[in-house]
């Protein structure tokens, strides 16, 4: 069943809210019968305004979920050592249960390893190579799986979407979308094929006129031509593109990956952009914050 505008839109703000109402119920749960109470830290170096943005986004969704959070703000100075101490010393803390770095951070530092340096078990983002691994294995399962991919699971499972059989294709291979997503399809029991920018432009174009469920995360507006997709299909949009746009007052408006209005027309479901995958993130976060396995790990 879909909800939104159109029949076959996605509200993704309505999942999302839905998700994180559960989210809530389950925190207080953890609060009352095991006296938990979740706890997320949120590392933040430097000094990007869209960085702050993104936290307080998360911040509030905490808020609204009864999960305390603890931003900890470090100045674009901060060195990787100084960068790993706050790191360790989050680990430690027995009242703090998933950490993430907001990324990007300054040029100087070194990501990989910073990342390394968050123990598995409070890796909320689902990014440590061990959750990755775990992902990537059958018969076992991640602590946290990461936020987006889960996010447009999520949609599917709540629109009822067939994935075992089915055919997914999955544009984009980045650490945060593209293969984590390709692996969860996988263990869904769809047949996956991934494809990236090295990929010839006419295979593109015949994966995605294969695809039953298509998923597009690469971040380039309007790539995937709306008559290639399948009628009947399932169209999920991850790609969050800025474009120009003189009408709108800050002089730009988003876009996702897909050409959107051609798409619609063939598509059994789709995700528009903004308003689909986007607000499915945080959701995910909060899940995976409040996530009873991981904490239960912890406790
Ligand atoms: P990324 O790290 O830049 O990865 C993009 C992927 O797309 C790469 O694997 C790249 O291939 C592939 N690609 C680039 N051009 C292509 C082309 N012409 N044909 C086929 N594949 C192509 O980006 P990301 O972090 O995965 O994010 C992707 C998009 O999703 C972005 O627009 C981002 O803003 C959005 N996003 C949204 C959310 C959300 O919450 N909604 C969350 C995360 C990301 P190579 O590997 O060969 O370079």
């Amino acid at each position: 069943m879909s909800q939104g505008g159109s029949s076959n839109v996605i509200d993704g703000r309505r999942i999302s809210q839905l998700v994180q109402e559960e989210v809530k119920l389950h925190v207080e749960q953890l609060k009352s019968e095991h006296g938990v109470e979740p706890g997320l830290a949120v590392l933040i170096i430097g000094d990007r305004t869209d960085s702050q943005v993104y936290v307080k986004h998360k911040v509030l969704a905490c808020e609204k979920c009864g999960i305390r959070s603890v931003k900890v703000e470090l100045g674009k100075e901060t060195t990787q050592e100084e960068a790993e101490r706050v790191v360790r010393e989050l680990n430690g803390d027995s009242s703090i249960h998933g950490i993430l770095v907001q990324l990007p951070i300054p040029e100087h530092l070194d990501e990989k390893k910073l990342l390394a340096e968050i123990s598995f078990e409070k890796d909320v983002d689902g990014f440590h190579p061990t959750n990755i691994g775990l992902l990537a294995m059958r018969d076992r399962k991640a602590l946290a799986q990461p936020c987006t991919p889960s996010g447009v699971m999520e949609i599917l499972r709540r629109e009822k979407v067939e994935t075992k059989g089915a055919k997914a294709v999955v544009v984009g291979r980045s650490n945060i979308v593209g293969i984590p997503m390709a692996l969860l399809l996988l263990k869904a029991n769809a047949t996956v094929e991934v494809v990236h920018s090295q990929t010839p432009r006419a295979e593109l174009e015949s994966a995605v006129k294969s695809a039953d469920i298509l998923v597009v995360a690469a971040g380039k507006a309007g790539l995937v031509d709306g008559s290639w997709i399948k009628e009947g299909s399932v169209v999920i949009d991850v790609g969050m593109n800025s474009i120009p746009d003189a009408s709108k007052k800050n002089g730009y408006r988003l876009v996702g990956d897909v050409q959107y209005d051609e798409a619609a027309k063939r598509a059994k479901l789709i995700t528009p952009v903004p308003g689909g995958v986007g607000p499915m993130t945080v959701a995910m976060l909060m899940h995976n914050t409040e996530g009873g396995r991981r904490v239960a790990s912890l406790t």
